[in-house]
């Protein structure tokens, strides 16, 4: 198992099990915005000084102008928004019927230029969820983990 591979032409290969083990970081700027989650109640975005674009999730170089953002380049914005699209599913990722059908909607953040994922809660599935502003609903911070999973869901923001 830890013969080198050194002749791209002769692959090697093992009969039996194997345990693959993986660790997938959030890098540097992800590890920041989840630890923020855990604490607060807001969303952390970095600001571009080059060409002012405010990052949502927040990153460490600016995607548009390849600016690398500084530590005074970051912001805490509300954990709210505006529904962009949306959709109704009602089929899980098993492809089995879902007992409750889900409201899965793709988030303009305000205050920044990006979106995010999330679930709207809601009693009305056949209304247009368009333009709706919304904000999100957090778990207890004691029970939080540091990841999306930290946001339960989105309801409308009256
Ligand atoms: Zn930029």
């Amino acid at each position: 198992m830890l013969e080198k591979q050194t002749d791209p032409t002769s692959p090697m290969h093992w009969r039996g099990d194997m345990q693959a083990d993986y660790m997938y970081t959030n890098g540097v700027a992800g590890d920041r915005f989840f630890r923020h989650l855990m604490e607060k109640d807001t969303f952390l975005a970095t600001k571009c000084k080059k060409c002012g674009k405010v990052l949502f999730p927040a990153r460490l170089y600016c995607e548009d102008c390849f600016q690398e953002i500084s530590e005074s380049d970051w912001l805490e914005v509300p954990a709210t928004g505006t529904v962009r699209v949306f959709t109704v599913a009602t089929i899980n990722a098993h492809g089995k019927k879902m007992e409750e059908p889900k409201i899965i909607a793709l988030i303009d953040i305000d205050k920044t230029d990006g979106a995010l994922l999330g679930i709207i809660k809601t009693k009305d599935l056949k209304r247009d969820f368009c333009g709706v502003k919304v904000k999100a609903v957090f778990k207890p911070k004691e029970k939080r983990e540091g990841t999306l999973k930290d946001i339960l869901y989105f309801e409308e923001k009256i």
